[in-house]
């Protein structure tokens, strides 16, 4: 393989894939599966077994790993435990494309393009939407950014991991940007269905009661979402759909209901909240799009 990844422009056929959690072991299964070699390294060795038994090398340290191919994808806890691995074997990583699939904030992802930049590598920064079940997958896809000539040369092996790639752009903090997106709605979203789900319990009723429900209330979210974004970019919350006023009453409806029922508030509370400030700042004749606003600021 080309060290030197200016010069290369067929896709590689030989990745090193560094961290083996459930993520890298899954992309690494991925490529092995579709015929590429793999050299493998990881902290914990033992967790390379499974990978070895089907074919891939395990590198006998960190330096190898980097120095045996020009693609090295990362799947770390985060950028820091990047710094950790690569800091020490910095000196190996010229010509490097650094696909890292890491998840962290655009700045971090912005800081190590740089770092990596200043020791002569290129990183692409990847953000992926599936869980390692999806790893392999045709129908799954990651969020990737940096440049874009890199990304192309490097697509095909990029899609063994998941079967779409999209490519936001050249800055390398879009792809956590978008991840990061993603990421602030499947939390509050879960933890929204983890609280019903306790006022359900408390009420006698199970998980398995409020499935239906629970699936019906989250299916009907895209079609509120399609409605509200070309209204929200034309900065228009009128009030003729719904007003914050009625908004504002619902939440305090939903908050007494979890205090009555004798479970935690923390989050509706942390809802009713958010709807007292939009009142308070004299929003009550808008819709409740308009929090988009209250929320785009510093408390
Ligand atoms: P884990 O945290 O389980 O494993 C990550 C790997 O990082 C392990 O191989 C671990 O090594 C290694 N590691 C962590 N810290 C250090 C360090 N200081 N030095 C050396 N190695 C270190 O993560 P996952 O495999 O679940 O996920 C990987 C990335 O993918 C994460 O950033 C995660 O946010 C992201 N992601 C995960 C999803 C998921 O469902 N799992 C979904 C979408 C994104 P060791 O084995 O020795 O501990």
């Amino acid at each position: 393989m080309s060290s030197n990844h200016t010069e290369t422009t067929a896709a590689a056929v030989t990745v090193t894939v560094i961290g083996l959690g459930p993520m890298g072991r899954a992309m690494a299964a991925a490529l092995l599966d579709r015929g590429y070699e793999v050299t493998v390294w990881n902290r914990t060795a033992s967790r390379a077994d499974d990978l070895v038994d089907r074919g891939a090398r395990l590198a006998p340290n960190v330096g190898a790993a980097v120095a045996a191919n020009e693609l090295v994808v990362l799947s770390l806890t985060d950028y820091a435990a990047m710094y950790d691995l690569l800091e020490p074997v910095a000196d190996r990583l010229a010509g490097r494309v650094l696909v890292n699939l890491s998840s962290d904030t655009p700045e971090e992802a912005r800081k190590a393009a740089r770092w990596a930049a200043d020791r002569g590598a290129v990183q692409l920064t990847g953000g992926v939407t599936v869980p390692p079940s999806g790893i392999g997958k045709p129908e799954s896809s990651t969020f990737y950014s940096g440049p874009r000539a890199v990304f192309d040369r490097h697509r095909q092996v990029l899609e063994a991991i998941t079967g779409r790639t999209d490519h936001k752009g050249e800055d390398a903090g879009l792809a956590a940007l978008f991840y990061q997106i993603g990421m602030t709605m499947f939390w509050t979203s879960m933890l929204g269905y983890w609280q019903a789900t306790a006022l359900a319990r408390a009420n006698g009723l199970t998980a398995t009661d409020i499935l239906d429900h629970a699936v019906d209330t989250a299916n009907s979210l895209p079609g509120f979402l399609a409605f509200y974004a070309g209204r929200i970019d034309a900065g228009r919350h009128d009030g003729d759909v719904d007003r914050l006023a009625m908004g504002t009453a619902s939440a305090e409806h939903v908050l007494h209901t979890h205090a009555d029922a004798g479970v935690d508030t923390a989050l509706p509370a942390a809802v009713a909240e958010l709807f007292r400030r939009g009142m308070a700042a004299g929003g009550a004749a808008d819709s409740f799009s308009g929090l988009v606003d209250l929320m785009g600021k510093p408390a």
